[in-house]
């Protein structure tokens, strides 16, 4: 897809600030650092709309991405930082469930892992939150670049092995540094989004 129209149009806390034109939205979530910003502006050609490396305990927000005035793309905040404290990560949750339980417009959750590690017990337990609410889920594999291609397919099969993967759900292997797997990406997002 051709991107000629990136903009924010607004971090938002709660239900009442989503955008109500009923444009179809496609969610990212993934944990804290895995490479999130780095995947939203790879496939957008932007340098810097969705902030790298955003600190961690800032305030979480929602922030709602208008493409092309034909769909949006729905940072949700990173998981997994071990510092922040109990009640903001309680906020976090409930943040968390108003969205994914609520959005109808929600056509898809596309979840950032590390292709290097086995996901974690944080990406486990959001790829399920996840299928609780019965979204498709789009994995994204990033930092693909890092891994020898002999060595792919076994870490490609151990993340979905981890994350126990329904059969209807993608795996796409991708690199924000080398373009691998943006073609796919965007194959999978206009797909749902219609
Ligand atoms: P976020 O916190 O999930 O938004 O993560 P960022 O997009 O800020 O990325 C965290 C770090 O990983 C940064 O140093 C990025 O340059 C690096 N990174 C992200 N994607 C890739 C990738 O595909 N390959 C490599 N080699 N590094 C990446």
């Amino acid at each position: 897809m051709k991107v000629t129209d990136a903009e924010i149009v607004i971090s938002a806390v709660s239900q009442k600030q989503y955008p109500n034109d009923q444009l179809p939205e496609v969610a990212l979530a993934g944990r804290s650092n895995v490479g999130k910003s780095s995947f939203i502006n790879k496939l957008i050609n932007r340098k810097n709309l969705a902030r790298t490396s955003s600190k961690p305990g800032k305030t979480q927000t929602l922030n709602f991405y208008k493409i092309n005035e034909a769909f949006y793309f729905v940072d949700v905040p990173g998981y997994g930082y071990a510092k922040v404290s109990k009640k903001e990560r309680e906020k976090w949750g409930a943040m968390m469930e108003e969205y994914f339980e609520t959005r109808g417009t929600l056509k898809a959750v596309i979840l950032i892992t590390d292709i290097r590690h086995e996901p974690t017990r944080d990406d486990i337990q959001m790829y399920d939150f996840l299928k609780y609410y019965e979204h498709p889920v789009i994995v994204i594999a990033t930092k693909l670049d890092k891994i020898p291609k002999g060595k792919r397919p076994a870490h490609i099969k151990r993340t979905k092995q981890t994350l126990e993967m329904e059969k209807d759900d993608l795996l796409i292997p991708f690199s924000a540094d080398t373009g691998e797997g943006k073609d796919e990406a965007w194959g999978a997002i206009r797909s749902f989004i219609g």
